[in-house]
């Protein structure tokens, strides 16, 4: 008789080569054949998303903002630091630039000023006038709606624009930090370590309704539960719910 972890493991293995196939090739959308969805390691994951919602059923976006041009700015501070070290800056930033245009003509020595305890000031500060001066010029002040315009802001990869279309424009988007990514693999979603990939393998296994706030969720499983050092599988609920294949644990 097989055991219910070595059952994990089988349907795990058979989440990758599913996962796998259904995203297609690297480099286009996320989009994936309804098909895909309704497979059993799709179900599986839409099981561990389902655990982890009665787990965390407030995780959302830990930087504070207060509409799409905060939370563009918060997310492209947030690169080499944590949220909570963000959210200590962007109280002074905001009300000394609360919009586009005050941010593009700002004093670069009072960015750096203010962005000092984040590291990376001058890189920051340089990302912080090219948006506030791109949106104005370009978007009459407003942040746009597109991964395509959005990508093309200084400063602003993928992963940023994916945040901003989740969180603030309500368009299903996965965001792959690293969390996302350890638990992705550790759960048998995918193999790879390239975001871009892990991407396309969750949209594989998730419908669009979880994408952005199931990647709160594991985000926060993440920290709480499964770290990067020492996971605490004893006490994981996915383990004793057998929807945790513990790969490369
Ligand atoms: S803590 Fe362990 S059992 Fe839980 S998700 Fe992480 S690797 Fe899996």
């Amino acid at each position: 008789m097989r055991s219910r972890r070595e059952d994990t493991v089988r349907r795990a293995a058979s989440s990758e080569t599913a996962g796998a196939e259904a995203a297609g090739e690297v480099g286009a959308g996320p989009e994936v054949a309804e098909a895909a969805l309704t497979t059993e390691p799709a179900r599986r994951a839409g099981a561990v998303d389902d655990e982890l919602m009665t787990l965390y059923p407030d995780a959302a976006c830990a930087l504070d903002h207060d509409g799409p041009f905060q939370l563009l700015v918060a997310t492209v501070l947030s690169a080499q630091t944590t949220d909570a070290r963000v959210n200590t800056v962007t109280p002074e930033l905001f009300e000394r630039y609360p919009d586009a245009a005050a941010l593009g003509a700002a004093r670069r020595e009072d960015l750096e000023a203010i962005l000092r305890p984040l590291g990376f000031q001058r890189a920051k500060a340089g990302h912080l006038l090219g948006i506030g001066q791109a949106l104005t010029e370009r978007f009459e002040g407003r942040v746009p709606r597109s991964r395509e315009e959005l990508v093309a802001l200084p400063g602003v990869g993928r992963k940023t624009a994916n945040v901003v279309l989740g969180n603030a424009f309500g368009q299903p988007a996965i965001t792959v930090d690293t969390h996302v990514g350890r638990l992705s693999r550790r759960l048998g979603w995918t193999t790879s370590k390239d975001p871009l990939r892990v991407e396309k393998d969750i949209a594989a296994l998730w419908e669009p309704w979880r994408w952005t706030d199931g990647c709160h969720r594991l985000i926060e499983h993440g920290r709480q539960v499964c770290s990067a050092r020492s996971p605490r599988c004893g006490q994981c609920t996915l383990l004793e719910a057998g929807l945790c294949p513990q790969v490369g644990v």
